[in-house]
């Protein structure tokens, strides 16, 4: 990361959007308490903090979210002026019961699979969806005394659709730009109508003046769902006017900082570990998937459609191995168990079935890798599947491409590797380039490994370079500034009663 720990309150950064804050469930930030009750602090580097350390070096803001531990009262306000002053953090804190209930709970066990279309994966608790809207308020009383006239607060993902109506309702009279951006997909219709408080979510988002996606799938389902859930809202192509608000809603595909993997590319650990998976995997194709151990991934149809490619081609046993990195997740979360059991038994499947003394089709690491050796294997591999059955953009297949650079420029060597990119991905959109394959059709799945691997490479080449210009300019730079661009076009939010404030208390009963 990091956001700006120089931010000065009364300092308007920009004077058309003024000062920027950001807000997320999580900061990026973990606080762990040392035996002598002091406390240290470590920056990560993953997910929104890493789309948005190059923003940062251009825009000045300050980041609010949930720290991640629960602290005694009496040090809260030490920790307050810590965060502020040394990461330009706000932490807003949350019990250790209701983080729990928000963020496993209602977020993860029932938005998070109804958003991805998975309604038999979702689950659902009252005291789920009543510890998600007391987190959305707690969110709002705590930005709320920061905030004035000018400000821009940019909202991001499922956990916090309700903030945007919170702090409407509490800013009444000050003049603040609220934009917000939805990381996952947005489902059509028919799923969003099984979304708990549907028309609280929706009206959630109209308080905001600008509402991002990734893709124009997405915006095109939140416009559908929206003109049924509440009828006076007129449409045009991209943007919305309800109650006498013009709403901008727009795609915005986030993306990399290819040059961090570049970099990462050439230091010295990369390299050994590059040499050393040339090493290992010599006179075989390498296949690699890198997931977090997800129900959305995909990883039992791929298990399932490479078990049906080495059974349909028996020549090529022993020449191509798969290494399925699964990045531990949710662990908390009952379904995200029963998936690392299937996933398991898969592995053992295909492995019994497939292996002899000397060769193991499928590598399975159930673990995190460290950034440098996480780029050698991409840089390393022939191919790369991603498989998921529902994906809001995956930076996965990003990631690949910026590695493949090294073989792609080696104009002597094997050439560049394939992306095989499922079709339910918002990627898909965006790296045409690449073979896309259905994850639920085995068979074709499996022909789509066969191609892969035989394609020869002036045709690889040709796919790579197409996909390489849309990962090097379509950067999370890019996506930030674009975002922050379409919120300063906009005339600063009328002061006027909060979007169907009604609507919200009846739906949310
Ligand atoms: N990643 C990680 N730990 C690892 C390997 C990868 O955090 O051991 C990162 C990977 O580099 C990528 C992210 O996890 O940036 C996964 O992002 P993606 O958009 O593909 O899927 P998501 O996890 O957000 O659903």
């Amino acid at each position: 990361m990091s956001p700006s720990k120089d931010f000065d309150p009364n300092d308007g950064d920009d004077e058309d959007t003024g000062r920027l804050f950001i807000v997320a469930n999580r900061l990026p930030i973990s606080i762990k308490q040392r035996k002598d009750g002091t406390f240290d602090f470590t920056t990560s580097s993953g997910g929104l903090a890493s789309s948005l350390a190059g923003l940062s070096q251009k825009v000045k803001f300050l980041w609010f979210g949930w720290p991640g531990v629960d602290v005694h009262r009496n040090d809260k306000d030490e920790l307050r002026k810590r965060m502020q002053n040394e990461y330009g953090a706000v932490p807003v804190f949350l019990s250790k019961q209701l983080a729990e209930a928000h963020y496993n709970g209602f977020a993860n066990s029932t938005l998070w699979p109804l958003l991805h279309r998975l309604p038999e994966k979702a689950s659902s608790k009252s005291e789920w969806s009543d510890a998600y809207k007391e987190v959305n308020e707690t969110f709002a009383d705590v930005l709320l005394p920061h905030l004035e006239d000018g400000d821009t607060v940019w909202i991001h993902d499922y956990h916090l659709l309700l903030l945007p109506t919170a702090l409407r309702e509490r800013l009444r009279n000050k003049k603040v730009r609220l934009g917000f951006f939805l990381h996952t997909p947005f489902p059509s219709e028919d799923y969003y109508s099984i979304l708990p408080f549907r028309e609280a979510i929706c009206n959630g988002l109209f308080n905001c003046d600008v509402i991002g996606f990734h893709v124009p799938e997405y915006v095109a389902s939140f416009l559908d769902s929206a003109e049924k859930a509440l009828p006076d809202v007129e449409r045009s192509p991209h943007d919305l006017h309800y109650q006498g608000r013009k709403i901008i809603v727009h795609h915005f595909p986030i993306g990399i900082d290819p040059t961090q993997f570049h970099r990462a590319l050439q230091q010295k650990d990369s390299e050994e570990e590059f040499q050393h998976l040339l090493n290992t995997f010599k006179g075989k194709k390498l296949l690699v998937s890198v997931d977090r151990l997800d129900y959305i991934k995909g990883i039992p149809q791929k298990l399932t459609a490479f078990d049906h490619f080495l059974t349909e081609h028996p020549e090529y046993a022993g020449k191509v191995a798969l290494v399925q990195l699964a990045i531990p997740s949710r662990e908390g979360v009952p379904e995200y168990n029963q998936l690392r059991d299937e996933v398991e038994r898969l592995v053992g499947r295909v492995n019994g079935r497939h292996s002899t003394t000397s060769y193991t089709p499928v590598v399975y690491l159930y673990q995190s890798l460290a950034f440098p050796k996480l780029c050698a294997l991409y840089a390393a591999a022939d191919g790369c599947v991603v498989s998921s059955v529902r994906d809001g953009l995956n930076l996965v297949s990003y990631e690949f491409i910026a590695c493949q650079k090294r073989k792609a420029d080696d104009k002597e060597g094997v050439g560049p590797g394939l992306l095989l990119l499922s079709h339910y991905t918002g990627a898909r959109t965006m790296l045409g380039s690449s073979l896309i394959f259905n994850p639920w059709d085995t068979p074709r799945f499996a022909e789509t490994i066969k191609t892969a691997l035989e394609m020869p490479r002036e045709e690889r080449q040709k796919r790579y370079e197409e996909a390489a210009e849309v990962v090097e300019s379509r950067t999370s730079l890019q996506w930030g500034l674009d975002f922050l661009e379409t919120m300063k076009t906009l005339k600063i939010s009328p002061d006027e009663e909060p979007a169907g404030v009604q609507q919200d208390a009846e739906a949310m009963k």
